[in-house]
Order: C-alpha cells, then sequence, then structure tokens
C-alpha cells in the first residue's frame, strides 16, 4: 500500500513535470513559427519597399526629363528605361551580394557548430542548457529541454537559440536578387507607362499616380509592420512628392539653361 502510495505520488510528479516540459517545448516550437511567419512577412516587405523604389526614382527621372525637354518622348521613354533597368539591376545586384555574404556567413557558423557538437557534446549540452537558463527556464527544466532537443536535432537546437539560424531555411540569393528585380520593375512601370501616355498634362497624371502608388505601397508596409496607418502614408507620399518636385525643378532650370 505504502509501496503505491509513493509510486502514484511519484507519477503525478513526474506528469506534472512532463507537461511543464511539454508546454515549455511548445512555448519554444509557437516562437520558432512565429519567426518562419516573421521571415515570410520581410520578405513581403522587402518587395513593397523595392517596388516603393522603382516608383520613386523612376517617377523622379521621367518627370525631371520631361520637365527640361516637354513633348521629347524619345528622350523621355529613353531615359525612363534605362533607371528602370539601372534601377533593377542595380537592387538585384545589391540584395545577391548581401544574401551571399549573410548565407556564407550562416554556413560558416553551422559548419563551426557541427564540429563543436562532435568534439565537444557535453561543453555543447552545458552551453545549450545555460541558453535555456538566460530565456528564464529554471536550471531542471533548461537541463531537461536540452537534452530532449539534443536527443531530437541538436544542430537545429543550437543553431536557433544560440545562433538565430534555422539550418534548413538557407536564404536564396538568387531568390532574392529576383524578386527584387521583379518587384523595382513592377514599380517602376506606374510612372514610366503614366508619362508615356498620349494625352495631355502627363506629367500631372504621372504625379498623381505616384501618389496613389506610394499610397498604396505606404499602406501596404504600414500593415504589415503593424505601424500606425496614416502616417506612414504620409511620410511615404511626402517623400516621394518631394522627389518628384526636386528632379521636376532641376529639369526646369537645366532645360531654359540648355534649351
Ligand atoms: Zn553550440
Amino acid at each position: 500500500m505504502l509501496v503505491t502510495l509513493k509510486q502514484a505520488g511519484d507519477d503525478m510528479a513526474m506528469s506534472e513535470s512532463q507537461s511543464e516540459l511539454e508546454s515549455a517545448l511548445d512555448h519554444l516550437h509557437a516562437t520558432h513559427e512565429e519567426g518562419r511567419i516573421g521571415q515570410r512577412l520581410n520578405w513581403l516587405r522587402a518587395g513593397v519597399l523595392g517596388a516603393n523604389d522603382g516608383i520613386v526614382s523612376v517617377a523622379g527621372v521621367v518627370v525631371g526629363v520631361a520637365a527640361a525637354s516637354p513633348g521629347n518622348t524619345a528622350a523621355i521613354a529613353t531615359a525612363g528605361i534605362a533607371a528602370l533597368v539601372a534601377g533593377a539591376f542595380s537592387m538585384a545586384g545589391g540584395e545577391y551580394v548581401s544574401v551571399s555574404t549573410q548565407r556564407d556567413t550562416e554556413k560558416a557558423l553551422i559548419a563551426k557548430e557541427i564540429q563543436e557538437l562532435k568534439e565537444q557534446p557535453a561543453a555543447e549540452l552545458a552551453e545549450l542548457t545555460g541558453l535555456y537558463r538566460k530565456r528564464g527556464l529554471s536550471p531542471d527544466l533548461a537541463r531537461q529541454v536540452a537534452e530532449e532537443l539534443t536527443k531530437h536535432d541538436a544542430l537545429a537546437a543550437h543553431a536557433e537559440v544560440e545562433l538565430g539560424i534555422d539550418p534548413e531555411e538557407l536564404t536564396s540569393p538568387w531568390a532574392a536578387a529576383v524578386s527584387s528585380f521583379v518587384a523595382f520593375t513592377v514599380g517602376a512601370l506606374i510612372p514610366l507607362l503614366m508619362i508615356l501616355l498620349p494625352i495631355g498634362h502627363a506629367t500631372v497624371v504621372t504625379a498623381v499616380s505616384v501618389v496613389v502608388g506610394l499610397l498604396l505601397t505606404g499602406w501596404i508596409s504600414a500593415r504589415l509592420g503593424n505601424a500606425p496607418v496614416l502616417p506612414a502614408i504620409i511620410r511615404n507620399v511626402f517623400m516621394g512628392s518631394a522627389t518628384m518636385a526636386a528632379t521636376y525643378l532641376i529639369g526646369l532650370v537645366f532645360g531654359v539653361a540648355i534649351g
């Protein structure tokens, strides 16, 4: 009888710490999932920023050239297309270089981690335990979580907690390059097509369509970042309009000086 009672007590203690452990793991898993959603949002945000760049820089160029040589469709089209191509390649190249470098850094860190796990597993387990203690788990629970995760996938645990990397999800430099190329081009096509419309007041039409585009990108990026929408839109529209105003004035001055 005594033995049974003791056993029951042990079982209860066990199931209690077991559920504590499970909720700890659930929590870790949940933060991991949030990280993935965050990553997807980052991509989306990068796309919106790329489109925003395309709108503003090509709008600045075509409005400036149109102010310098009104009605010179060939000059406006040439400048606009050159700005689109140069901007898209420059954005894509920049993304490719920066993501490649980041990827190399992550690869080096993971390789070092693999070696450490192989050569000094005890020290690595202690390190992981320490990291979970820093995150607020009690010593026993931290140890238990570290042991379970080490058994499950030691590298993934170290990569995530120690380095903040998901080894299965290294970002592709080519994907980053292509998506920013596309995003910039989509944005750039708005002012480029508008300024070339065979209608009167093409500059005004372009400016209005650019403002509408910036309203949209400002709204989307505020929503993605959970930021207040109105200030984001106002800032975005103001910066884009200031760019167009500046190149328009420069175009007017140069047009008068040259023509
Ligand atoms: Zn480690």
